[in-house]
């Protein structure tokens, strides 16, 4: 079926600098910098290809307002908010971790933010049924008063709970496929049964010693935190294999009122920080699933924000596909990167860990 498919996005997001290095790491150490990984081109290119592709024209462009103080306080301290803002206003510098700051970079994270709340504003007052929102910085590895990962505000997490808040949402879902851990949503959730945590991600790459299957959540929370760790190398039907063992079934038991996808294309198999094999028809079949959960629990209501992903030839075609499954129709456009044999197949030790997953969450949800 198709939807009315919302887009988000704004040129201020390709402004955010990160400044030169080699992959992620920063200039100064042994070897020449060039671009930091974490750059505009993989999502400005992936904004250029929806509208080459002439899709741009099937969806409803939204412009993102910038989040206010006060709705960045919903998931972050004040004064590490102010931290954000001096480095800003000073020309640059580090937030944490791998979280660095460029100048107006306070101004365009409040806008990176703010377009995951426009975002949740036009599903929830039905604007449109679903939407892709193509913010930068990225959100998902920002902890309440720490940056990292190259995120310095959680879009997602402070999304959420702005929509508990705002619409009075008492189940929603958070489903992170970012080949990285989403620490940073699963710290701001992990004490409340309103939200489900779904990250599904390479096991112990980013951050290390987060992420294990083992952690489920605590109080409140405790077993509406799912983690699935993927041995490197896990494509296409492992990740599907988890869809079915795991994903569908806990998200069938949950029944969400709004759905929220972190959407890190950084689990593809040309990306230089990752090393799993999901091909562009991959995310297509995630984005697949992931939608027709949304129509059969919340009327379609969808959002996916856009977190990792480094390959700026790859990224543009796994997130055109994402989109393509959101609003429900194919563009024209053909993965030129597709080797035409099956790739992805699932390996007796992908199943196992998967399995192992399944064993740690038959706790908490009906399992096979
Ligand atoms: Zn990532």
């Amino acid at each position: 079926m198709k939807a009315t498919t919302g887009f988000i996005c704004d040129e201020s997001y390709f402004w955010h600098q990160m400044g030169n290095g080699a992959l992620n790491q920063r200039a100064g150490g042994w070897i020449q910098p060039d671009t930091h990984a974490e750059n505009p081109e993989t999502k400005r290119r992936a904004k250029n290809l929806i509208e080459r592709s002439g899709y741009m024209d099937k969806l409803q462009q939204i412009s993102p307002r910038s989040a206010t103080r006060e709705e960045i306080g919903m998931n972050h301290g004040m004064a590490y908010a102010d931290r954000i803002k001096e480095l800003s206003d000073a020309g640059g510098g580090d937030a944490g971790v791998h979280a660095i700051v460029g100048p107006d970079s306070y101004e365009i994270a409040l806008k990176s933010a703010g377009g995951v709340l426009t975002s949740v504003e036009a599903v929830m007052e039905e604007k449109v049924q679903n939407a892709y929102a193509l913010v930068r910085p990225p959100g998902h590895h920002a902890e309440p008063e720490e940056g990292m990962g190259f995120c310095l505000f959680n879009n997602v997490a402070i999304a959420a709970k702005y929509a508990r808040r705002k619409y009075g949402l008492k189940r929603i879902l958070v489903l992170d496929w970012d080949v990285h851990h989403g620490n940073g949503t699963e710290r701001a959730f992990e004490n409340d049964s309103d939200v489900l945590f779904i990250s599904i991600h390479q096991e112990n790459i980013f951050p290390k010693g987060r992420g294990e299957i083992t952690y489920s959540g605590k109080g409140d929370g405790e077993g509406y935190n799912v983690n699935i760790e993927l041995p490197a190398g896990t494509g296409n039907e492992g990740y599907l294999y988890a869809f079915d063992h795991l994903i569908e079934p806990i998200v069938e038991q949950y029944a969400p009122e709004l759905i929220f996808v972190s959407a890190g294309q950084d689990a593809s198999r040309f990306d230089p920080i990752g090393r799993m094999l999901v091909t562009a028809d991959g995310y297509f079949q995630m984005g697949k699933r992931i939608k027709k959960l949304a129509e059969k629990h919340c009327d379609g209501r969808l959002i996916a924000a856009h977190e990792g992903g480094y390959s700026t030839a790859y990224v543009p075609f796994c997130t055109l596909r994402v989109i393509e499954a959101l609003r429900g129709e194919h563009s024209q456009v053909e993965d030129p990167f597709d080797l035409g044999f099956h790739e992805g197949p699932i390996y007796p030790h992908q199943k196992e860990a998967i399995q192992r997953a399944v064993n740690v969450q038959k706790a908490y949800w009906n399992l096979k």
